[in-house]
This record gives structure tokens, sequence and C-alpha cells, in this order.
């Protein structure tokens, strides 16, 4: 019997055994090909040696130093490394241990960084619907993902919540991206007057939704406005990349891609790869001066910040992302991905809309093709899709449809950045297979 107290009660897992490249092996010695890296974590494979010799070195080193006593070699030069390919003026690097996280302290610092300025009103927050942000308090009021709050609610603190950019559902037949956008952006400016702008302390978005729609980025135009509301109304602007950060899109940090920078910027899985539990908030320098000549000091902390072996081995991750060219090969491997994609599945009777960037990709599943009609989440299509991917060796993430049919079921690919061409027709094969078993023509 097992004592691990597993996320799904009553599920029999295999045990993962080992790892080796863009394959995790279970105790049988099945082999299975993580299409999704976990989710979205493992974007250098499961058995890099440079990454792994890096923590062995660290660890002989120096295991443990708290950040109240000392810095480190390795929590310094991760920092600088980040802040050289960090968007618009990010200056400091705050390190944690993953992506909530990230996200609590990003709430925090905002809050903070008003009081420091003088401008104590401002306590709200302004999120999307269907967003994941974690599962910390704080990160989970943030979100917009209803199933997620339902049992919660009486214990999170209260912040608005405006449409996500999505394309594939929202926008109008007789509109053009450019007007979608627009409209989308507008709920935000929207928002803030009818809170009162000296009221509003942040935005939160993903700049490509993960975990709750599937890689959806927003459309061109979107995120300009919306940095130009922040502007207008002094609000920062807080972009999670927990998910799509770390070169996942081909970019380094996906916002890159929309030609925009944060005021804070959340990041965690691809960070750490997944060799260590590790997440970063990257701020301004004009958000660190108000703390530093304020108070002086973040009111926020936890035991395990800036962990020297985490630190060391996102540090040796960084490396090896630089070393092998590895988000450019993001680009040119994720383009025929995407073809590849595109030409399995593309005109599928249930596949309705296939969308990302880079390596980082959503399918989503529909009832009928031409209507854009979700299944009934009762048939937690998703589910079995990945139970019926999974028994074929490959690991894909789903995400279930919510109950009020504005978002389908989905599932999420977020493959290793070093999978190569033979692999993606192993992805492809298998994931046919996945959906000819559970939604067969005849099926639909
Ligand atoms: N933000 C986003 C966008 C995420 O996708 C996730 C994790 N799925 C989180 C925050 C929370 O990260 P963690 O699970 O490491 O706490």
């Amino acid at each position: 019997m097992s004592h691990v107290f597993p996320r799904h009660c009553h599920s029999d897992l295999p045990r993962a055994a080992s790892g080796d490249g863009c394959y995790l092996i279970d105790q049988t010695g099945k082999r299975y090909f993580d299409g999704s890296g976990g989710a979205a974590v493992s974007c250098l494979g499961h058995s890099n040696a440079r990454v792994t010799q890096a923590i062995k070195d660290q660890a002989d080193q120096l295991a443990f130093a708290h950040t109240g006593f000392f810095t480190t070699d390795p929590a310094e030069e991760l920092a600088d490394m980040l802040i050289a390919e960090a968007p618009g003026d990010l200056d400091r690097v705050y390190f944690v241990s993953g992506g909530s996280e990230a996200v609590e302290a990003a709430i925090k610092l905002a809050r903070q960084y008003h009081i420091e300025n003088g401008q104590p009103k401002r306590r709200h927050l302004i999120a999307r619907r269907q967003s994941y942000h974690g599962n910390t308090l704080g990160a989970l009021a943030a979100g917009g993902n209803a199933w997620r709050r339902a049992q919660f609610s009486p214990l999170l603190i209260d912040v608005s919540h405006i449409s996500p950019c999505y394309e594939y559902a929202e926008r109008h037949d007789d509109e053009t991206l450019a007007a979608y956008g627009a409209r989308a952006a507008q709920e935000l400016e929207d928002e803030i007057l009818r809170l009162g702008p000296d009221q509003v302390m942040a935005f939160l978005a993903e700049p490509v939704v993960g975990a709750t729609l599937g890689a959806v980025p927003a459309v061109e135009g979107y995120f300009a406005r919306i940095r130009e509301i922040c502007d207008r109304y002094g609000v920062l602007l807080i972009l999670d990349e927990v998910m799509c950060g770390m070169g996942r899109t081909g970019h380094m940090f996906a916002c890159d891609a929309d030609g925009i920078a944060p005021d804070i910027l959340c990041i965690a899985k691809g960070l750490g790869a997944g060799y260590q539990p590790i997440g970063a908030m990257l701020c301004t320098r004009g958000i660190y001066d108000a703390v530093a000549s304020g108070t002086g000091f973040f009111q926020h902390g936890h035991t395990y910040l800036g962990h020297p072996i985490a630190t060391a081995a996102a540090r040796a991750v960084l490396q090896e992302m630089k070393d092998n060219a590895l988000i450019p090969r993001v680009r040119q491997i994720g383009a025929t991905f995407e073809a590849a994609l595109q030409s399995h599945f593309g005109q599928h009777a249930h596949v309705g809309d296939i969308r990302g960037r880079g390596l980082f990709w959503g399918i989503e599943l529909v009832a009928e093709r031409e209507t854009r009609i979700p299944f009934d989440p009762a048939h937690r299509v998703a589910n079995r899709l990945k139970k019926a991917a999974f028994n074929e060796g490959l690991i894909c993430y789903p995400m279930p449809g919510t109950r009020d049919g504005k978002v389908g079921d989905h599932l999420l690919l977020a493959p290793p950045f070093i999978m190569t061409e033979p692999q993606i027709d192993e992805v492809t094969s298998k994931l046919g297979r996945a959906l000819d078993c559970v939604l067969s023509p005849k099926s639909a």
C-alpha cells in the first residue's frame, strides 16, 4: 500500500523509475514520451548531464545558506543571466521555490510598492477569467478558474476578473482581430474606472494562457493596449510566465513576442526544468528602489528563497539553453511540430482549434466543429484522452471543459526543447491512435 497522498485519491499510478532524454520510464520498463513536459516543466528532457552535475557539485560545496545572512554565487550569477535576457527595465530578481510562490510575492510586492509610493488606497487586483496563477490562497484568488476556486471562495481576497483574450471562442464573426483585441483590452480600462483608478494596484495575466485554456496567445495588439492602459492609470502590470516563459514559446520570455515588458514578471517551471523546484519574480528598478528607499525591507519571505542547489541547477539550465541555441531550436522545431499537428489533426471532426507558439500547443476538442460546441464535461473527454495516450506511451496534459460550456476540453502539448523530427512522428501517431480510441468518427 502507498502512504503517499496522491493528487487523485483512488488512483493507481505507475512508479516513475528513471528518465532518458524525452522519455520517462516506469518500474516495468515501459517508456512514455513526455509530450507535455509534465506541465510544461521538463524543457531539457530528463537526463541532462550538465544540470545533474551542477546539482552534485553544488551539494558537495554548499547545500544551504539562509538569505537573511548570505547571498551565493549561483543566485547572483543566475540573477545576472536572467536580467541580461529580461525585457524592459526588469532589474531585480527574487528567487522562490515555484510558480505559486512567485505569484504570491508579485501580489504582495505590488501592494507594498503602492504603500511605499504614498498610494495606500491601491489594493485591488484585476486578473482574467479562465486563468491559473497557482494554488496558494492569493494566487488562487487571482486565478479565474471557477472549479479550482469553488470550495475555497470564502477564504479568497476579492479580485476582479475580466475576459481573457480568447479569439477562438470570443471573437465575433464580423470582427477583425484588431477590433476584437481592442474590445477585450477595453474591459481592463472599464474595470479600472469602475473600481476607481486610485484603488487599483495591478493587473495580472498570462501572456499565453496555459493550464486553463491550452496555450492561447493574445491577438496582436492586445498586450500593447493593456500596457498603455496600465500606464495611464498607474496600475502595475504583472505577467505570469510560470508556464509560458523560459523559452517555451520560442522567445526567452513570451511577452517578447508581444513587444511589451511588465513591471513584475513571474517565472518557474522551465527555470529549473524539473531538476530542482525553483521560481522567480523579477521587478523593475523603480519598484525595487521604492521599497529600498522606503521601509528597506520587502515584507515577505520563505526559508528556501534563493536555495543554492536550486539556483545552481537553474544556472546550468540557462547555460545549456544558451550553449545549444535551444530557443532558436524551439522556433524551428516548433514550426515543424505545428505543421504536423495541423496536418494530422487540423481536419479531425472533433478538433476545433490548434493554437500556440514555439513548443507550447493546445488542441481544443469539440462535439461539433462547425458550431464549436464543446463536449458535455460529464463525458470527461480530455481525461479519457489523457488515459488513452498514456496507454500508448505518450504523456499529454488534459484540461477538462468548464461546466458553463464557455471553455471546451483540451489537451496541452509542451514537449522538451530537444525533441527530434522522428519524435514528432511518434507523438502524432500515438496521439492519433488515442483520438481514434476515444473519439472515433463513429462516436461523433
Ligand atoms: N502560474 C501559472 C501560469 C501556472 O501554469 C502555474 C502551474 N501550472 C502556476 C502559476 C503555479 O505554479 P506552481 O504549481 O509551481 O506553484
